[in-house]
């Protein structure tokens, strides 16, 4: 019996670690303060992400904390709203710099803002939505929406869609996590070897494949 579950837990190592090595053995695109290097476009999915982030300020440790919360509920968003095309591989993020693709900054009013192709910056003050609304974890959750939707311009191209009815994550107003129609068809257009949904035929595709996680490193 013992033997049999050695075995059986020797195939299932080797399945995962088959898994696992399908996806870090894929090539990552490296976001710098440069922005996005070059036509992306073309890269066959998934594409990995090795992304350099920067706080502009002496950020403490529970802040720098949720900032690390907020990286890696963007990069489950990522990989979901995007159908594995596109994921977080690793993150370097740096505590009172300014050398970063991602750049966490205390904003007065605005949620972020990007150009296509560039770095981007968003906003730190959501964070105090926890106090503000008294429900704890609330700030992650909108600074990680904000940097998917700061990303979207950055490297997705896609344009802000205030002003419109649509439910997207472009549209901050619509407290949508996911991108409208729209731009899924947009991103399909643009990344032709995408496949969004990833199998149309297949509801639970999320279920079965869960986000690789991200390798956060702080310093
Ligand atoms: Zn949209």
């Amino acid at each position: 019996m013992t033997n049999v579950c050695l075995v059986l837990s020797i195939i299932v190592a080797m399945l995962a670690g088959c898994q696992s090595a399908q996806i870090s053995d894929t090539p990552a695109v490296e976001l710098n303060a440069q922005g996005v290097p070059g036509d992306v476009t073309a890269i066959a999915p998934p594409v990995g992400l090795n992304l350099t982030a920067a706080v502009g300020y002496e950020a403490d440790e529970e802040t720098l904390t949720k900032i690390k919360d907020s990286i890696d509920a963007f990069s489950v968003l990522l990989w979901e709203k995007t159908y594995g095309n596109m994921y977080v591989k690793s993150v370097q993020l740096k505590n009172n710099s300014q050398d970063g693709y991602i750049h966490f900054e205390k904003l007065e009013k605005l949620g972020g803002h990007a150009q296509f192709g560039g770095p981007f910056t968003v906003n730190t003050n959501l964070l105090d939505l926890d106090q503000k609304s008294g429900k704890p974890g609330v700030g992650v959750r909108v600074l990680a929406a904000g940097i998917l939707h700061e990303f979207g311009h950055s490297m997705l191209r896609l344009q802000d869609e205030y002003g419109t009815t649509r439910e997207c994550i472009m549209h901050p107003q619509s407290r949508t996590k996911d991108f409208c129609p729209a731009c899924k068809e947009e991103l399909q257009n643009r990344f032709k070897l995408w496949r969004l949904p990833a199998e149309p035929e297949r509801a639970d595709w999320l279920k079965t494949h869960p986000c690789p996680k991200a390798a956060i490193n702080i310093t």
